[in-house]
């Protein structure tokens, strides 16, 4: 079992209507990954899906990949692609249930969004994911 320090939260920067293929799609032809970008991905109607094992290593944040476990929700941007907190009460639960079950699996690690670690430019996921979590 790898060792966890982090579970990140992540949005794809993407419509809130994107599909959880297109967003593959686009990891493996643009970006050329083998690897998905998240562990788990939640659709604006709350479905979330599991797209690698969390025992290995997706493509979240730079640098951290091997300790860290990546959760995202589909959106994060708004009709002019500025960041936006525009998750639904859907994606919330799901999110708040996904990242419950992993704390509980990984006690020592900490939730925090993208943008909390450091050197990184981005608003993702536009929302301070550690505040709103710290009680998990
Ligand atoms: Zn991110």
């Amino acid at each position: 079992m790898r060792k966890i320090n982090h579970i990140a939260v992540h949005c794809t920067a993407t419509a809130q209507s994107a599909t959880v293929e297109s967003i593959q799609r686009y990891w493996r032809e643009h970006l050329g990954w083998n690897s998905p970008g998240y562990h788990y991905i939640i659709e604006a109607d709350g479905a979330m899906a599991n797209l690698l094992d969390v025992s290995k290593v997706s493509n979240g944040v730079r640098g951290y990949n091997s300790t860290s476990i990546n959760v995202c929700y589909i959106g994060g941007v708004d009709d002019s692609n500025k960041p936006i907190d525009n998750r639904t009460e859907a994606q919330k639960a799901t999110l708040h249930y996904i990242l419950s079950e992993l704390k509980r699996d990984y006690p020592d690690a900490i939730i925090q969004g993208h943008k909390d670690f450091p050197n990184v430019a981005k608003a993702c996921p536009c929302f301070d994911a550690k505040a709103e979590y710290k009680e998990l």
